[in-house]
């Protein structure tokens, strides 16, 4: 106690400041010395803590009043100094942070604190549900059109932080010992007193284990996981949509020093097909016929997914009809049957006429009258209608 620093010196105001500056000052050099921004930093860990006491001290009135008159004995414990803002607690003088954390918080938990940390300080992720545990990851996985229909196995490689080989994720070099880490005493967290807030965060020594490893593993610097690359086969179910996402459970990120393995998601992207389009479970596909057939009629042949079928066109099929070929469409992917397959029939003239072709076209013209079109003299008569009645 004898060696701290002045409360106003560590703030780095004047004696006199006014409560808002002291406020300033103090957010200002939390924020510089905050653990999560200087990891392993004992001596940012240690200006935060001092800060932390010193902002405790200042921005309450009456504890302010008591360290002008007494110094740092108006908080010694035990000291025979004044006993500044009551309280209530025995034992007096500064709580250590922890026991703030542990009271107002009852311990254990903090997630959401944590949560709310990094909103305000802008910090970067760590693990938030299990302490410890593998990052998910996210693998992008394109597909033919034709293995998402019919289902597929696929393998995938990719470079993953994984369980170390040497220590077998323990982190400890053999006959290495586990030590309660000294910062947050094993509890894997860190408080840090910010005004009338207390804040939890990851301890920054241990990553959240509360335990040191006394000769770490060389392999992997005692983390207990190495950058590796990793062949995993991924089934591909029948029927499966683009931007699909699949599970691959455990196959994520190794968690620190044997901590639960994240999971790996399969993003699964799915080809264009040249000739069919995805309509939920059934396939579309435009298919130009020529203008005899669809006059005449007769039977067509239609690609399929698994080959081809035979499809009858009635005569005089306008443009654009539509046909539905049953259960020729996509599994749907949760086992519930088969789409169908549609076909819209694309009605084409032609536009590459030789002699012979346009010497019986004409002739057919010659033959055809307006009854041969029933559309056209359907629209011939509202036609006429419409100019007799002006
Ligand atoms: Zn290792
Ligand atoms: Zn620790």
């Amino acid at each position: 106690m004898s060696t701290k620093r002045d409360y106003y010196e560590v703030l780095g105001v004047e004696r006199g400041a006014a409560a808002e500056d002291i406020k300033k000052a103090y957010r200002k050099l939390a924020i510089k010395y905050h653990p999560d921004k200087n990891p392993g930093d004992h001596t940012a860990e240690e200006k935060f803590k001092e800060l932390g006491e010193a902002y405790e001290a200042l921005s309450d009135p009456q504890k302010r009043a008591a360290y002008d008159r007494f110094g740092h004995a108006a908080f010694a414990p035990g000291g025979g100094g004044p006993r500044p803002g009551g309280g209530g607690g025995g034992g007096g003088g500064f709580h250590d942070p922890r026991d703030i954390f542990e009271t107002v918080f009852g311990g254990g938990g903090g997630g959401i604190f944590e949560n709310i940390f990094e909103q305000a300080f802008g910090g970067g992720g760590g693990e938030r549900s299990t302490p410890g545990r593998g990052n998910d990851l996210r693998y992008d996985l394109e597909v033919e059109f034709e293995e998402a229909a019919k289902g597929i196995e696929k393998e995938v490689a990719f470079n993953v932080l994984d369980t170390c080989e040497e220590c077998h994720g323990r982190g400890g070099a053999a006959g290495s010992k586990t030590e309660t880490c000294s910062t947050c005493h094993g509890r894997g967290q860190v408080a840090h007193s910010r005004g009338f807030f207390t804040v939890a965060s990851t301890c920054p020594r241990c990553n959240g284990a509360g335990q040191m490893i006394s000769n770490p593993c060389k392999k992997c610097g005692g983390e207990g996981r190495t950058q590796q690359r990793r062949k995993i086969k991924i089934k591909i179910p029948a029927g499966i949509d683009d931007g699909s996402r699949l599970r691959s459970s455990g196959h994520g990120e190794a968690g620190i020093r044997g901590g639960p393995h994240g999971d790996l998601y399969v993003v699964v992207r799915v080809k264009e097909h040249e000739i069919f389009v995805r309509q939920d479970d059934d396939l579309l596909c435009e298919m130009p016929i020529g203008f005899t057939t669809a006059a005449l009629g007769g039977e067509i042949e239609v690609p399929t997914l698994h080959g081809s079928a035979r499809l009858k066109i009635p005569a005089g099929t306008q443009y654009g009809t539509m046909f539905r070929l049953r259960g020729q469409g996509l599994p749907n992917v949760h086992g519930h049957g088969l789409g169908d397959l549609l076909v819209r029939v694309l009605v084409e003239v032609p536009s590459k006429l030789t002699r012979p072709l346009r010497d019986k076209l004409e002739e057919f013209a010659k033959l055809a009258n307006n009854e041969a079109y029933p559309q056209r003299q359907s629209f011939l008569d509202k036609a006429r209608r419409f100019f007799s009645s002006r």
